[in-house]
């Protein structure tokens, strides 16, 4: 299952809209239930863009989704393909740690090798209410 989401994660990255970094992402994210969503990057330049995992999870969450198992991600610049491990940026870890228990599963591929973390391993004391 997670060499499938990491294969999905590799397909939505190429719609990643980026002309600014050149450094395209996509995202898998896997629901409980067994539904998924992908996600891209989307960049803009007048205003902040949003990466492919909130993409993903806010595909999700307006579909109604609250409860999630996983994400597989992947990244690199464009006309490369992803082989080394892309994790989160900052922002994204503190908005997807509302979403998540400590059993959820962020996903990469790193050399050929998948690697999985926990919100725990990425974001120790993180903020919340
Ligand atoms: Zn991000």
């Amino acid at each position: 299952m997670f060499e499938k989401d990491i294969e999905l994660a590799k397909q939505v990255r190429l719609n990643s809209y980026s002309p600014y970094s050149n450094y395209r992402v996509g995202a898998c994210l896997r629901c409980k239930d067994g539904s998924t969503y992908l996600g891209c990057n989307i960049e803009n330049h007048g205003i902040q863009g949003i990466c492919a995992e909130r993409t993903a999870f806010a595909k999700a969450i307006s579909e109604g989704k609250r409860d999630f198992e996983s994400i597989a991600i992947v990244g690199a610049p464009k006309g490369k393909d992803p082989i080394e491990k892309c994790l989160p940026c900052g922002y994204c870890r503190q908005f997807i740690s509302e979403f998540v228990d400590d059993e959820f599963k962020f996903i990469v591929e790193n050399n050929g090798e998948i690697i999985t973390y926990t919100i725990n391993d990425l974001l120790p004391n993180r903020f919340g209410l």
